[in-house]
């Protein structure tokens, strides 16, 4: 396999070291720590491994961390106030409602209602278009977007001048993630390409990515061949393929793959990520980043 694997893995732990010593620093300073809540609405499985995995790394680093878990009949005036109890608590700096939320709760309305100077997954209008404005005014880059823009940045993979082509134009990967490597900044200056369900001819665009960053969730939609030779694969699609027998538990878990064929890809490219343990970990550790960033913000130390 010629290509560099980038590891999200190993690029979380680094990450998350550097966030625990500033935690240790920060706490002994001023006796702040960064403080998140969790709402979770409901007991879909896949939102609640989610918010457990936030949970566990929130506590793992020294935040305080409060869990709001409320039934799937939860009115939205009742939700909205719940936000608004945290947008008012001066020990939270983060507040994370984990989405998708039941049908009678507008979810545009939670996000809104959401202090944005707290909205650490990065949803809100405000922190929308501070990200398209960029500079030094993006306080929360959403998570994922901020995860692929750090392991270029920690692979040093070259983005100024590079050929980007991202496959999605979600709200939560795709259109972010372009807007980022766009900018006139460090790390991003590309020329960016955004390919969707309506894109003339895929494979075209591809095939001309230095940098390939695919959110689309199909597995296998990016064939080998319409891969650059030397470029950069990142693939963020999490697809369940079918299950396996785990071999620590004995219990059935998910079989992940993403949107590229990898073993193939990974004869081409110069860098890629795998699935799983590429982009996935990456989410989490930025979550914890923002909230970090949102204490040092009201603390003045940014
Ligand atoms: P989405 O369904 O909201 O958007 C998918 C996008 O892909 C759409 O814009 C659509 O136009 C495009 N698309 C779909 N099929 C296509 C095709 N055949 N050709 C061209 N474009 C196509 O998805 P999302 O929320 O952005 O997630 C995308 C994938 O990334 C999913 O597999 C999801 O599980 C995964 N994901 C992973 C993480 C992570 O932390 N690793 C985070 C978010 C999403």
């Amino acid at each position: 396999m010629p290509a560099t694997l980038i590891k999200g893995k190993d690029i979380r732990e680094e990450i998350l070291t550097e966030i625990r010593a500033d935690v240790e620093r920060i706490r002994d300073k001023t006796g702040a720590v960064p403080g998140l809540v969790t709402i979770l609405v409901g007991e879909d499985p896949a939102s609640v491994s989610y918010v457990t995995g936030k949970i566990k790394t929130a506590q793992s680093l020294g935040f305080k961390e409060v869990q709001e878990n409320r039934p799937e009949t939860i009115s939205e005036e009742e939700l909205l106030a719940l936000v608004e109890q945290y947008n008012r608590d001066e020990t939270i700096h983060g507040i994370l409602v984990q989405l998708p939320l039941p049908k009678q709760i507008d979810e545009k309305k939670v996000i809104n209602a959401i202090n944005p100077d707290k909205d650490v997954d990065g949803f809100h209008p405000v922190n929308v278009g501070r990200l398209l404005i960029g500079g030094g005014g993006v306080k929360f880059p959403p998570c994922t977007p901020a995860g692929i823009v750090e392991m270029l940045r920690r692979a040093e993979v070259p983005t100024a001048g590079a050929e980007v082509v991202v496959v999605g134009r979600s709200n939560i990967v795709g259109k972010p993630v372009a807007v980022m490597l766009l900018q006139k900044a460090e790390g991003a200056n590309a020329t960016v390409t955004v390919a969707h369900t309506r894109t003339r001819d895929l494979a075209a665009h591809c095939r001309r990515a230095d940098i390939l960053i695919v959110a689309a969730g199909v597995p296998g939609l990016v064939k080998p061949e319409w891969i650059k030779p030397g470029s950069c694969v990142i693939d963020v699609g999490v697809n369940r393929v079918g299950t396996k027998i785990s071999k620590k538990t004995g219990k059935p878990v998910a079989v992940l793959k993403g949107d590229v064929d990898f073993e193939k890809a990974a004869e081409i490219a110069g860098w890629i990520t795998p699935v799983p343990g590429g982009v996935g970990p990456m989410t989490i550790t930025m979550l914890m980043q923002n909230t970090l960033n949102s204490l040092k913000f009201m603390l003045g130390m940014e």
